[in-house]
């Protein structure tokens, strides 16, 4: 982020402005929107300008700027259209310890303004550094569709409400009683008897919340996806939207964990290979914990849960303690992987049957039916098979299998840096060895990538 969004309180300070033609109309139209004394000064300026002044909403200088123009404002803006001029007063107001931006002219510019989304009190900005003017205005565009233009009106008349919603327990109750007036009993009244019946509905509202009993806490174990924030299924989405307490594991990554509502507290349960991990019996106890607390509590696991998650421990400690649980699948590593190297999971005259294993588990590594494995055209997609390799490659050679059988490996799939690595089971290792691979990897035995470029994108041939 080279800069940083604030919503700067101006109400009562001074903006100054400098330059009288359209490029100062454009920033002044966006400027009066704000309580701040608004000064224009230039040489030469525009009619409606002059209106403007007359109907007071600014106060002009009529001729160049000038030091001590900018004294006590909180900032200021060049917007003369010309270069050397903006120069000059930027200076001047630098000078005079205004924050200054130059119209047009993102590089010399103290700050930039954003587009803006405008249901005061309610106010979106939105910035693209300068990059991306077009995309900016689309997310305005975007949003200014889907916020409704009473939510200005229900966020003021909400505002001087909120003491009365004190009576309600701080946390899950309040949030639930205002989720309401946002977004049903407020647009409701809105639309059914316009402004006057907004405060008669929140009474009613605030009343039945009051009656409402304490709910309980309940825990939704919800697949993340491989990564990509995008593979994640709505229901997950409306979960991390709602939880209180998100509990990720190590592979769910920080773009995912960015959905979760902003008051929601992240607790990282990662159990990496080495280095701080909690051991399964403490995240147990942890979801229990928090869910007995009252709370939401989303159990954030990578892919879906009910592969390799160790999800049936949990499930088991959630009965124990008698808490509501749901769980929300996801997308496993193996299926957005073979997606991404344009196969199927079985093809009919290939294989009727696919196998996922695990390369470890509790014990070491894990054994397989490497007989039944080695057979021609059998396909099984490999979880955690990065250290049992070479333990892997040598079964499945010793029970027969062909060392020229295909083997893919996927790093990171679904995320930016995802790296496709195809191989033969003969060359499985050194393959990995040499490929020093840092992020999680699926490997898939019996399955190459399918040649097809458009498919596919970084394959790295080995051997
Ligand atoms: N529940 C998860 C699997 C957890 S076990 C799922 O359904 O995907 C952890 C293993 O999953 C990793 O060692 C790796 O083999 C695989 N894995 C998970 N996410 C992955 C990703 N983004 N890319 C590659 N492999 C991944």
């Amino acid at each position: 982020m080279k800069h940083f969004p604030i919503f700067l309180a101006v109400e009562g300070r001074r903006i100054v402005l400098s330059g009288g033609g359209d490029a100062a109309m454009a920033k002044l139209r966006l400027l009066m929107k704000t309580e701040a004394h608004l000064t224009v000064i230039a040489a030469d300026i525009a009619d409606d300008i002059h209106k403007w002044a007359s109907q007071g909403k600014l106060r002009i200088i009529e001729r160049a700027m000038e030091p001590g123009d900018a004294l006590c404002a909180a900032l200021f803006y060049a917007a003369n259209e010309d270069d050397a001029e903006d120069a000059r007063v930027s200076a001047i107001a630098n000078a005079e310890g205004a924050l200054f931006n130059i119209v047009d002219n993102l590089a010399d510019s103290q700050f930039i303004t954003p587009a803006i989304v405008d249901r005061d009190p309610v106010t979106v900005a939105i910035g693209t550094e300068g990059a991306a003017p077009v995309l900016a205005r689309a997310i305005k565009a975007d949003l200014e569709e889907r916020l409704p233009t009473s939510l200005g009106i229900l966020a003021r008349i909400g505002k001087s409400f909120r003491h009365a919603v004190e009576v309600l327990p701080m946390g899950r109750k309040r949030r639930d009683f205002w989720s309401s007036f946002y977004f049903n009993a407020g647009p409701k009244a809105i639309a059914e008897a316009g402004e006057t019946g907004v405060i008669p509905a929140l009474e009613m509202l605030l009343d039945n919340h009051i009656m409402a009993d304490t709910k309980e806490g309940h825990v939704d174990l919800v697949g993340a996806g491989p990564g990509d924030p995008e593979l994640l299924t709505l229901k997950a989405r409306n979960a991390l939207d709602k939880a209180d307490i998100v509990i990720h594991d190590r592979l769910v990554t920080g773009e995912i964990l960015e959905l979760a509502r902003r008051e929601a507290i992240i607790i990282d349960a990662g159990k990496t290979g080495f280095g701080p991990s909690m051991k399964q019996e403490d995240i147990d106890a942890l979801i229990v914990q928090h869910a007995l607390d009252g709370h939401h509590v989303v159990r954030l696991k990578a892919g879906d849960p009910t592969v390799f998650g160790r999800l049936d421990e949990e499930i088991e400690a959630l009965e124990a303690a008698d808490v509501s649980y749901r769980i929300i699948p996801g997308i496993t590593a193996a299926s957005a992987a073979v997606a991404n190297i344009g196969q199927s999971l079985t093809k009919r005259g290939r294989n009727s049957a696919v196998r996922l294993i695990t390369g470890h588990d509790t014990k070491g590594y894990a054994d397989h039916d490497w007989a039944a494995l080695a057979q021609p055209g059998e396909v099984a997609a490999i979880y955690m098979g990065k250290k049992s390799a070479r333990f892997i490659q040598g079964r499945l050679l010793m029970h027969g299998a062909d060392p020229a059988t295909p083997v893919t490996i996927i790093e990171n799939v679904s995320r930016a840096d995802q790296q496709i690595i195809a191989t033969t089971l003969a060359e499985l290792e050194p393959t990995l060895t040499q490929a020093d691979l840092q992020g999680p990897a699926i490997t898939f035995y019996g399955l190459a990538p399918r040649d097809a470029a458009s498919q596919i994108e970084n394959i790295r041939e080995f051997a």
